[in-house]
């Protein structure tokens, strides 16, 4: 009897549980260079951020109080240029201040200039230059608090977390110039298949008969740089048991993971499975999911093995699914489970797979989601015109106007 296929949850369940104790190591990196890497230790702020009281505008420092006995006129008794410690604010003056300058002490408000105007220096002897406020300020306008984005000993970035562009600014606004962040995964990545050239070796006019490019390695390049893998490219494995094995186990040396697409089904020209057999173990899974039936998971020594299938749809689909939380997992990274939003279908899938199906679909300009026409699992044209996936549980049948769980590529790819 042929065993039933595992229920994608319960294969990531185990691919999870398979990463207990599996650690990367951490290193500290120039904030510079820490795009795309995941912060291995909590940051707190040694500090406040903005560090003093500072002006929003461009204008004048008072104290509103000094309003009322002033008739609006002020002397200008100090002028603040960013960058620079004032003095205490003299009473019954105001300050000439500037964006990001400190606010003096004894004044609580800004006056933009715009609402202010210089008065004409009528008495020689008035050394000060007077301005005319025209409008009545309340207290604290204009003015940006002393740790108003980030107070001191605040927590402002955790463990786990992928820093982008936002997250590096943050660390710099406390000072930061070096983080420490989890080592890249090593990833080794190989094809398989003697059908595969290489574009560039073989020019499209000239292909031999039987022959394909080979497609997945590109992607696959592409999906683990982006989720931040240190890829090394082993190219094309011959559909040898011999070559296959010293291959793999080369790799295994050096790397965390050996990623290959192609060669675990259960055809004689398969040797990938019994390769990985005979250094390692392995978890071969029939994972009820279309596209991507075939997928194997093992060891070899301390190194993680993953087949995928060869397919190139299957291939691309069962990575977004399964390795990507698994090599996010691996770097400690917090995710979510795969989220999806339910939109509506504006297509019909009348005959539904008994697996879990993954459509490749697209947004439409009246909100809802086209399928593109051929769902066949080595079209990469679907994935090329889609923008994302609906999952679609077993079995599940789809009217035009039905909710369905729309993942977007995008969400997909970091
Ligand atoms: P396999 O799993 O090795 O039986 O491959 C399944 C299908 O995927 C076959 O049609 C292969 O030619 C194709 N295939 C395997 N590897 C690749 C690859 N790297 N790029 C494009 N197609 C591939
Ligand atoms: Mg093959």
């Amino acid at each position: 009897m042929r065993k039933p296929l595992l229920p994608l949850e319960t294969a990531l369940a185990q691919l999870l549980a398979s990463l207990e104790g599996h650690q990367l190591g951490t290193q500290w990196v120039a904030t510079m260079q820490a795009d795309g890497r995941v912060l291995a230790q909590d940051v707190s702020s040694q500090l406040q951020v903005p560090p003093q009281d500072n002006s929003s505008m461009d204008g004048y420092a008072i104290k509103v109080a000094d309003l009322a006995a002033s008739n609006g006129i002020f002397p200008v008794s100090q002028r603040i240029p960013a960058g620079t410690n004032p003095q205490a604010l003299l009473p019954g003056t105001a300050a000439r201040i500037f964006t990001g300058a400190p606010i003096p002490f004894g004044a609580d408000a800004v006056i933009m200039q715009e609402d202010c105007a210089e008065l004409p220096v009528s008495n020689p002897q008035d050394t000060l230059l007077r301005i005319q406020v025209n409008h009545t300020p309340s207290i604290g306008q204009w003015i940006r608090h002393s740790g108003e984005d980030v107070s001191k000993g605040e927590l402002v970035l955790t463990a786990g977390q992928r820093l982008g562009p936002a997250e590096l600014g943050m660390a710099a606004s406390i000072g930061l110039a070096q983080l420490r962040v989890v080592c890249k995964p090593r990833v080794a990545l190989f094809s398989t298949g003697d059908e595969l050239v290489m574009p560039g070796d073989i020019d499209p006019q000239a292909m031999p008969a039987g022959a394909i490019y080979n497609s997945n390695r590109f992607f696959l390049n592409s999906l683990l740089q982006r989720l931040g893998c240190e890829v090394t490219d082993f190219g094309i494995i011959p559909d040898q048991r011999e070559a296959t094995v010293e291959a793999l186990r080369l790799a295994a040396d050096s790397n965390d993971l050996v990623l290959t697409s192609g060669g675990v089904s259960v055809g004689e020209e398969d040797h990938v499975k019994p390769a990985v057999q005979s250094l390692g173990q392995l978890d071969l899974w029939q994972i009820a999911i279309k596209p991507g039936k075939p997928f194997a998971h093992g060891r070899i020594g301390a190194c993680h093995f993953i087949g995928l299938p060869g397919n190139p749809v299957s291939s691309f689909v069962t990575f977004l699914v399964l390795v990507r939380p698994f090599l996010q997992r691996m770097q400690g990274v917090h995710q979510a489970p795969l989220q999806s939003t339910a939109m509506r279908a504006d297509f019909d899938w009348p005959r539904p797979d008994k697996r879990q199906e993954f459509l490749r679909v697209r947004r439409n300009a009246h909100g809802g989601l086209d399928l593109f026409p051929n769902q066949s699992s080595g079209v990469l044209s679907s994935v090329v015109w889609g923008e994302g996936l609906v999952d679609n549980p077993a079995g599940q049948s789809i009217r035009h106007g039905d909710q369905v769980p729309f993942v977007a590529f995008n969400d997909l790819y970091g």
